[in-house]
């Protein structure tokens, strides 16, 4: 036995947090590391000293093992755990920690090197009796030979990095007439994203469940499994909503699945805590699709649902000791519901949003647990990922469980940054996910619920105005008019308000007509055309959220109108503009091209995904004012086609 005593958490945001509350819960002293970036990082008030490792880009800081390591000494460390992402999964870290005389809090490098590469883990899984998606993962990795390989597979055609992780690094091809695009794209963004474009291809099962097993293994030969999770629910191929245990199993099924999983894990020695994932078909044929050698983000379902503290666990394991459950005594109780709250834009293609956060009350309850990576004051910036919090509802079943996450979500407020918590409501409300109907391909299937959550209602719009017109901070020139110009998803609300009594005002533009206005604190009543309705507000510097009807919207404040433009908006004019700041990885378009409505520009890289910016409209390009490996801005110019 080698207890800790000093744990370098190597790792940021909830993560980093989640790690730090069990170290110092078990007597450990909590080690922290930050980039330039992250110098006042919520993650770092729970650790008793930390280290900065470099600058705000990830390569340079939390992915930089030297660095890392080094921090590990200069904090007396005796121990590491990596979290989940970063380097959790690179298994030259786990050796250098273990170089460096550090404890590693996870598997060895030798089990992580055999699950960290998606092809070899396929062969031993086989190998082991563990039935594995069909498809072609062979040596041969020219572009003729994957194409041939994908002609016998049929469509649709899966392509993966081998390497990969986070849904990144993977396209489905439905038509091989756009197989090699597809290929290149994929390899792409899996060398930028993992140093390694190897490539494997599947079959693309259509409407799988994704269930996946969580695995804990001690350093004397027992594994065991802690059921499943089930976590169908995802957009571009990443987990949004996670829960334990799953309607689609049955005692029988959960014990051949997890005797599946405990033979995988077994395949590569594997120790300490790691989860295999399954695809489950419509006639319960599962799938071995990958083993993850690390902490989950969703494990917070496991440990209520089981009663148990994985990362706890996790430190034990890693000191030596012997795991004291053994698998009959493993036995759920109740059902949890992880949601992922993200800064992003579901009605936008999911586009990661930046920002401040200048408000941040998250629910509290029975059966409610919030494991957050930030606060009022955060700062969400292009260079990490964009969950910003997880919040978990437990109940003693199912329903219990989903209505407290859906009254927990209605009263979330965060403002600043635009965040995917109206789809999160609406995917709790929704009727399919209230009986269990869940498939991959759920967001896709339940497209309202995104659209529904990006176009905003008139009372909205109409309360975000009342803010605006009631703010002290508002501009007042004598009986003149005031003018608000807000920006919402699909259209932009632009009026002049005048005051005619107290709480009565007159409003022209869009919309029009009189209205009057209850407002204290952040509740704001509003009377119209005999109609009442009521939502909060709140007004920052770039404009206004709103919460209404138990759903939050954002309006931004939107410039004037450019003096002497004809032909509407800069976006009717032409220009195509970056959606976010980021770096550009490939220009598909030249001066004098002909394109039509959707066809690819550019390829952005934005927050360690690639991001399609396709033509508004038909047209021809007049000017490309970007190459690639430019970096830039939100809002910037990238293409312009002919008026
Ligand atoms: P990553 O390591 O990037 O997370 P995974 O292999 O774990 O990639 O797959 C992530 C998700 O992609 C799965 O949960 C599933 O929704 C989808 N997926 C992966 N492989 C297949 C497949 N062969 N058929 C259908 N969906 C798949």
């Amino acid at each position: 036995m080698k207890p800790i005593r000093r744990l370098l958490v190597a790792n940021r945001g909830e993560i980093a947090v989640r790690i730090a509350r069990a170290a110092r819960e078990g007597g450990i002293v909590p080690l922290g590391i930050y980039s330039e970036a992250d110098a006042h990082a919520y993650h770092l008030e729970f650790m008793d000293d930390a280290a900065c490792v470099g600058p705000a880009p990830a390569a340079e800081s939390y992915l930089d093992i030297a660095r890392v390591i080094g921090a590990a000494r200069e904090l007396r460390a005796d121990a590491v755990h990596p979290g989940y992402g970063f380097l959790s999964e690179r298994a030259p870290f786990a050796r250098a920690a273990r170089d460096a005389g550090l404890v590693f809090v996870g598997p060895t490098p030798e089990a992580i090197a055999a699950m960290g590469d998606k092809i070899e883990a396929k062969r031993r899984a086989r190998e082991h009796d563990v039935p594995v998606v069909p498809g072609y993962d062979g040596a041969d990795q020219s572009p003729a030979a994957l194409r041939s390989e994908a002609e016998r597979i049929g469509t649709p055609v899966l392509v993966k990095a081998s390497a990969g992780g986070g849904g990144r690094g993977m396209r489905v091809v439905t038509d091989l007439a756009q197989f090699d695009e597809a290929l290149e794209s994929a390899k792409r963004e899996a060398l930028a994203a993992f140093g390694d474009d190897t490539v494997l291809l599947e079959k693309y099962l259509v409407r799988p469940r994704h269930i996946e097993f969580q695995i804990l293994a001690d350093t004397h030969g027992n594994t065991i499994h802690l059921g499943e999770r089930e976590c169908s629910i995802q957009r571009r191929h990443q987990k949004v909503v996670e829960e334990a245990p799953s309607v689609a199993l049955d005692a029988e099924l959960r014990e051949r699945m997890g005797a599946a999983a405990v033979r995988a894990a077994r395949s590569v020695g594997y120790t300490n805590a790691g989860t295999v994932e399954f695809l489950l078909d419509a006639n319960r044929d599962f799938y071995f699709l990958e083993m993850n050698a690390r902490l989950q983000v969703e494990h917070p379902v496991t440990e209520l649902v089981y009663g148990l503290d994985l990362v706890r666990l996790q430190f034990a394991i890693a000191s030596g000791a012997r795991l004291d459950l053994a698998q009959r005594d493993v036995v759920p109780r109740g059902w949890a519901i992880e949601a992922r709250i993200n800064a992003e834009d579901p009605g936008n293609g999911y586009l990661p949003a930046t920002g401040t956060i200048v408000r941040f009350e998250p629910p509290a309850g029975p059966g409610i647990r919030l494991d957050a990576g930030v606060r009022a004051g955060s700062e969400i910036s292009i260079h990490y990922d964009s969950m910003l919090a997880k919040l978990i509802a437990f109940g003693p079943d199912r329903d219990s469980a989903v209505a407290r996450l859906s009254e927990a979500l209605e009263t979330f407020r965060i403002d600043g940054v635009r965040t995917n918590l109206p789809l999160l409501l609406g995917i709790a409300r929704n009727a399919a996910f209230r009986e269990g109907n869940t498939t991959t391909a759920f967001l896709v299937e339940q497209a309202g619920l995104i659209d529904g959550s990006a176009e905003e209602p008139q009372e909205a719009a109409l309360i975000a105005i009342a803010a605006v017109l009631s703010d002290p901070r508002a501009w007042r020139v004598g009986h003149a008019g005031i003018p608000v110009r807000l920006a919402g998803t699909r259209r932009t609300f632009a009026v002049t308000g005048s005051q005619r009594g107290d709480e009565t005002w007159q409003l022209r533009g869009d919309p029009s007509g009189e209205f009057e206005l209850d407002v204290a604190g952040d509740r704001i009543v509003v009377r119209m055309e005999g109609k009442r309705f009521a939502g909060h507000a709140t007004v920052d510097p770039s404009g206004v959220a709103v919460v209404y009807d138990a759903r939050s919207y954002r309006f931004a404040f939107a410039p004037p109108p450019a003096l002497g433009a004809t032909g509407g908006t800069a976006a009717g004019l032409g220009a195509i503009v970056s959606p976010m700041p980021g770096k550009i990885v490939k220009v598909e378009v030249r001066p004098g091209d002909t394109v039509l409505e959707r066809d690819l520009l550019v390829v952005l890289e934005a927050m360690k995904m690639e991001h399609r910016i396709e033509a508004t409209r038909d047209g021809v390009v007049k000017s490309v004012a970007v190459a690639p490996g430019a970096l830039v801005a939100g809002g910037a110019t990238l293409v312009e086609l002919e008026a």
